[in-house]
This record gives structure tokens, sequence and C-alpha cells, in this order.
């Protein structure tokens, strides 16, 4: 075996789990190299591939190595923090990397490379003139210049295209294509300063410890707490500029693209044509395109959702996630990543500073923060000096609903009937999604727990009884409080169509509109905020879509109509979603000039979530809640997988939902005193049980030990795969809303 050989590893755009090996043939030595598209034999079919890695034959290699085919050389090589990050993903999500590819890279590798003007190139005289003089003539000026372009060539001679076909015939010239070198972006000087806004002091002390950052290509991670209107996105203009300055890149994730036009018009006016948004309802065609323009250096700050973590940027410079606590950014089928965490992994990959932007951090941060991986900055004012809204929690065990449906107390219906009387607006909130129903004790407040878990039990009607959705431990509904044994216990839970009607019938004045998951069809939605700002609506009533960077300056009351909705939701995170979504909400009143009100109806005013969101007190609510994940061992402080079987058969699905189960309990056992710090839950019906014809049902993993999970669900998928026939075994690490 000979060690002057070179052989490429090749990720081939086939869901397999690893990369092959091909030996490079001599000819395409120079061309080829990390990053490059090529194409390689896979039986008897030449199938597209990236070059991952190039290096001397070894001894480990299989002794029948194929050639690879073909290399792309129209498109330049694909930047290689890149392709580590796609090599992290598939061994961090135990997912395939020919799958994580197809994500990271979607498109590229079916469609054909951008085509380019050809060239024929000047091979050899004929051993026999040509009989032709014009061929004769042409062959003398391609033997002079080298190359020519094909049209150009064709032109020389009158019917040049007949004699550039005999020629290339009798192998007198090869056509081939022009080498695409790539263009080396150059650095883009920033506005000049008058057009700028005067950024405030915190703002200030924030840009000049990230610019300090982007300046020194190498990793650091800041996690930016700003207040809601504290002007986070000029700290992000700033710190791309200077990015751009340096001849590097900036990529920008956002939670929702067709959320953000005031962002992306921001960007347009900042960076015009080196700013290119991706939007997820993009055609293939069109995004392969733009990251192909990203890919030559055209485009240096991409604008994007979740998936814009895996743009081809070369010399990245600078990663912003904005709003990082977004749920959204958590894919929840195929590949099931994490947007967020995987721009933090691409900074350390490229080198360069990651920028975590947010009013209410994610615990995750706030812990990372806490122990010193990000750095944290802090923008606690409005700018402006506009003043946070009111906020005031109205007791429901006092001031109960009268009259009707029972949805509105005495305070929230005065003070929407005088905000109406007044002529300005009101957004009323309703965290409601497709199941809502739980037990709440009207006199101590409390939703009723699981005992094992501390999640809210949820009401179902058939058989009626509570439920657990982690551990799947049920009760009979009780007549009494389990813990101040008050018999005024009340199924509770309501839907945004009979607030609306509801809110027609009490207020003559309402105008009333609704935004939720049923009207969110772009069409739909895009009219209804129109109505509102323009003022024909002057009520909306919505799910979390209504709280989502909207600037309604007229609406000077928020009235959230049961804020146990949010905090009953059967997910460990149900505190956390609930602060944000409270403080989202609250930063919607009052954007304009007059000041806001914010009016929160709840059972239990003394929650955590509750008291710290009517305080605008990040902080207290991230320390207490910290303090308590920590107790019941839930994450930042361990790590979670989750293991969904689902499937058309619901007693096949709960036969193999045991069985992993047994192999979990059996491979714990084994693990010694690494298995003590695991915890198996399950296997319980997922709270959405039936979805699209399908059963599912889940087991829960808890580790104190990133590794140890690993370890366990790598067993768990060399037993079971991902399913057999229509079963599917999917593994989900630190999984996101367990439904
Ligand atoms: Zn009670
Ligand atoms: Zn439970």
């Amino acid at each position: 075996m000979s060690g002057e050989q070179t052989v490429a590893d090749v990720l081939l755009l086939l869901p397999l789990a690893r990369t092959y090996t091909y030996l490079v043939p001599e000819a395409l030595e120079d061309r080829l190299q990390r990053g490059r598209q090529v194409r390689c034999p896979v039986r008897g079919r030449q199938v597209p591939g990236l070059v991952i890695r190039v290096r001397p034959r070894s001894d480990q290699d299989v002794m029948s190595l194929q050639p690879i085919g073909d290399v792309v050389t129209s498109r330049p090589p694909w930047p290689g923090d890149l392709l580590d990050l796609v090599e992290w993903t598939a061994n961090y999500y135990l997912v395939p990397v020919g799958v994580v590819a197809r994500t990271a890279m979607p498109g590229l590798f079916s469609r054909h490379p951008p085509k380019k003007d050809p060239l024929v190139v000047f091979v050899r005289r004929p051993e026999v003139p040509p009989r032709s003089l014009r061929d004769r003539a042409l062959l003398a000026l391609l033997e002079a210049a080298g190359e020519m372009d094909l049209n150009e060539a064709r032109q020389a001679v009158p019917q040049g295209a007949v004699s550039v076909k005999r020629l290339l015939a009798a192998g007198c010239l090869r056509m081939t294509e022009r080498e695409e070198v790539p263009e080396v972006p150059g650095p883009v000087p920033p506005p000049p300063q008058a057009s700028r806004v005067t950024p405030t002091e915190h703002q200030t002390e924030a840009i000049d410890r990230i610019l300090e950052a982007v300046r020194k290509p190498r990793y650091q991670g800041f996690l930016l707490h700003g207040v809601t209107g504290s002007g986070k996105t000029e700290v992000y203009l700033r710190a791309i500029e200077e990015c751009l300055a340096l001849g590097r890149g900036a990529v920008v994730l956002v939670p929702e693209i067709a959320l953000t036009v005031e962002l992306q018009r921001q960007f347009h006016d900042r960076f015009g044509d080196l700013a290119e948004v991706l939007h997820s309802a993009m055609s293939q065609g069109r995004r392969v395109r733009a990251w192909d323009r990203v890919l030559a250096g055209q485009v240096r700050v991409v604008v994007g959702a979740r998936s814009a973590v895996f743009a081809p940027m070369p010399r990245l410079g600078l990663v912003i996630v904005d709003e990082e606590h977004e749920v959204t950014y958590k894919q929840q089928d195929g590949l099931r990543y994490h947007a967020r965490d995987l721009a933090l992994v691409r900074g350390s990959l490229a080198g360069c500073p990651v920028v975590l932007g947010s009013a209410t951090p994610s615990l995750e941060s706030f812990q990372n923060a806490h122990i010193g991986k990000l750095t944290f900055l802090s923008m606690p004012r409005r700018v402006m000096e506009r003043p946070l809204p009111q906020v005031t929690l109205v007791d429901l065990r006092y001031e109960r609903p009268q009259g009707g449906e029972r949805l509105f107390s005495e305070p929230l219906r005065v003070a929407l009937q005088a905000t109406l009387d007044r002529g300005e607006s009101a957004i009323l909130f309703l965290n409601r999604r497709g199941f809502g129903r739980f037990l709440v004790c009207r006199s101590c407040g409390r939703s009723l727990q699981c005992p094992n878990c501390s999640i809210t039990l949820t009401h179902h009607r058939r058989p009626e009884r509570l439920q657990c959705h982690y551990c799947d431990h049920h009760m009979p509904v009780p007549d009494r409080c389990p813990g101040c044994n008050s018999p005024e216990v009340e199924v509770v839970g309501f839907g945004t169509e009979r607030l609306e009607e509801e809110v027609q019938r009490l207020f003559p004045k309402a105008r009333c509109g609704r935004l939720d998951s049923e009207v969110s069809q772009v069409g739909a939605l895009g009219r209804v905020l129109a109505d509102f700002r323009e003022g024909r609506l002057n009520v909306l009533v919505g799910t979390q879509i209504v709280v989502k960077g909207h600037d309604f300056p007229q609406v000077t009351l928020v009235g959230v109509l049961l804020a146990e909705q949010s905090l009953a939701f059967p997910d460990f995170r149900a505190s956390e979603r609930t602060f944000q979504l409270l403080t989202q909400v609250a930063g919607r009143a009052g954007r304009g000039d007059r000041p806001g009100q914010v009016l929160i109806q709840t059972f239990d005013p003394t929650h955590e979530a509750l008291r710290h969101a009517a305080n605008h007190d990040y902080l207290g609510f991230a320390v207490t809640e910290n303090r308590i994940r920590r107790e019941r061992g839930y994450p930042p402080h361990a790590h979670l997988a989750a293991i969904e079987v689902s499937g058309p058969d619901g007693v096949e699905v709960q036969r193999t939902a045991d069985e992993i189960r047994e192999v979990l309990d059996q491979c714990v056992m084994a693990a010694g005193p690494e298995g003590r710090q695991v915890t198996v839950l399950g296997p319980a019906a997922a709270a959405i049980e039936r979805l699209r014809g399908r059963t599912r049902s889940q087991v829960l993993v808890k580790a104190g030990r990133r590794k140890v999970l690993h370890d366990l669900l790598r067993q768990v998928q060399n037993v079971f795969g991902d399913g057999r026939g229509a079963l599917r075994v999917t593994l989900d690490v630190d999984p996101y809303y367990l439904l």
C-alpha cells in the first residue's frame, strides 16, 4: 500500500451515518481541497458530495478505494467552520451526518451549480493541417491565446461554431469551465457618524465591549440583556459595521422572519445589497442562489431564522442571536437542533464572537453567564427615557368575575371600558394551545401538580381524570384541594373564540379582531394587524402571536385573562415561558407617548413568575427559577433527552416504549455509580397523544453529566435504530415542549 496516495473523506448527500473515502486522481489533486463540492461513484451513479478532509492514504483505509469522479470548480469551497459544525451537530444530536448536511445545505447538492461561461482551450496541432482555412485560422488564434470564451471563439471566424465543433472532435481543442476565483471580500467603511442615532450610555458600554471582541479574531460569548425598547438593534448594527470594516461577514438569527419586518428594513437601510434576508418561504432555487452569493463574498450579512446558523459565510466575524430565549430556535421535527446552541458552537469553531440578545434570557444562558461562559451585558432602561408600563396583578380569588361567561374581573372590565371611552386601543392576551384545561383551587390559588415531576396535571374528559405527561401519574378529579382542603376546586381553561364573543357582548364600543394559530395564515394575519394599526379595530384578542415584536403606539391597555393558562402548561419551563410572555406582553403597552397599563388576572399573585414580571425584575426571577430548577433536577442543572415512539398501532407503540424503558434500566444498572445520577421517567402518553393518526409515547432521561446521557442514548439507538416498519423511534436531545 502506497503512502504517496492522497484520499478524500467525502460527505455524500445520502442519509448515511458516516463519510466515505475516495481516491484523489492525480489530475484533480491541485483543485481538490476541503469544502469542495465533488461527484463520486456510488453503485454506478455519480452522487454529489462535499470533501470534508483531504489526507494521505493510511493502512486503515480499505484496499479497493474508488476514485472521485469530478470536482465542481464553479462554486467556491464551503467554509471549514461550517463543515466542522455539520460534523459536530451529527455527533451531538445523534443523527446521520448526511441528514445534517441536507438541513444545512438544502438543495445545493441536488441542483446543478451555477453555469459559468465555458472556455475552449488549445490542446495540440493536428498531424495533418485542417483542410478548412477557417479551421486553420481559428486554431492559430487559439494557439496564440491559449484559451478563449466559447462565444468569442465562435465569432472569431465566419461560421466559427462549425469550426469549433470540428476542432473539438479532432482533439485539438477542449472545453472547460472557467475556474471560479472567490472574491476576497474587501473592508466596507462604516456610514458617516451624522446619519446615525446617538447611543445611550448603556448602549455605548455594550457596543464598546462587543467591538473590542469583534476586533480580536477569537471566540467570545456575550449575553446582552436589554429590557423591551432599550435599543438592542442599534448595538447589533454597530457590531456588524465593525465586522464589515474588518473584511469579515456576519450572521444574524431572528426567531421568525415574518414578524421582523422592522428589523429587515433597518438592515436594508444600513447595509443595502450586502445584507440578505433568508425567508423560510423562499423557494429552494432562490435560497441556493442566495447562498451562492454568500459563498462568493457578495453578501456579507445574512439575516434569517434558525437554519441561517448554517449560512456558508466565508471569513465569519460575528454571530448574533436576537431574542435568544425564543422556542422557535428549536426545530421540533426532522433534525431536532437548537439554533442558539449551534450559534455558540459555530462561533467557537470559526473563532469569532457570538452575541445572544434578549429582554428575558433563557435560564440556560443565564446559568452560562453566571458561571462565566458568557459575558453578561445589561441595558436596563428604555431609549428616550420612556417609562416601563405599570403592571397590576388582579387576584381572581377576591375579584371574582361576575355575569356572562365570567372572564372579566371588575378591574379589567372597568379599565377596558375606560380605554375604549378615551378612543384608545387594547390587547387582550390568552395563552391557550390545543389543550389547556386543568384544576385550580379558588382558595389557595394553586393548580394541581404531579407529585413526582412538579408538572401541572392536565384534565382529560374520557375517561375523566388528571394526568401527568412526564411520568404517566394519573388520578381522579378530587373534590377537595390536596393542598388546603378547600372544596372550591374547579377545572378551568378557555379559548380565544369565547373571549372574542364575550368582548363583543360586554363592550358595545369594541371593534374586536382575533389573532391565533387559526388566523395565522400570512394574508389574514397581515389584514388583522393592519386593521388594528390603522384604528379600524380597537381590541385585539390573541395568543402568543400578538406579542411578537409589533409596535402599536395607540395601545395603552394590555389585559392578560388568565395567567395560569401559561403557568399550568405541562412543561418544566412553564414558569420561564410565562415570565417571558408576560414581559413581552407588557412591553407592547405604552410604546408611544401615552403611558401603558397592564392588568394580569390570576388565582395566584404570589407566584414568582408573576411577581417578578410585574416588577420588571428579570434578575430576581432568574435567580429564583434557577434555584428551583436545581432543586428539581431540570436543565440547566441536568441534561435531558426525550425518546419518542410513535406509530399507527397503539399497542405496538406501548410495547416498544416499555422495551426502551427496560433497556435503559439495564444500562443504568450496568453503569454502576455513574448510573445513580440518571433518572428515567415514563413511558407516558404524550400530552397530545394522537397526532395525525399516530399514537405517541415518550420516555424521558435525565442525567447530571452530558456524556452519561449520550452513552445511554447511543445504546438505545443501537438496539432500536430509528424504528421498524411504520413505527418510529426518535431521539430529542435537549427537548423543548414535550408534547
Ligand atoms: Zn387549595
Ligand atoms: Zn409526573
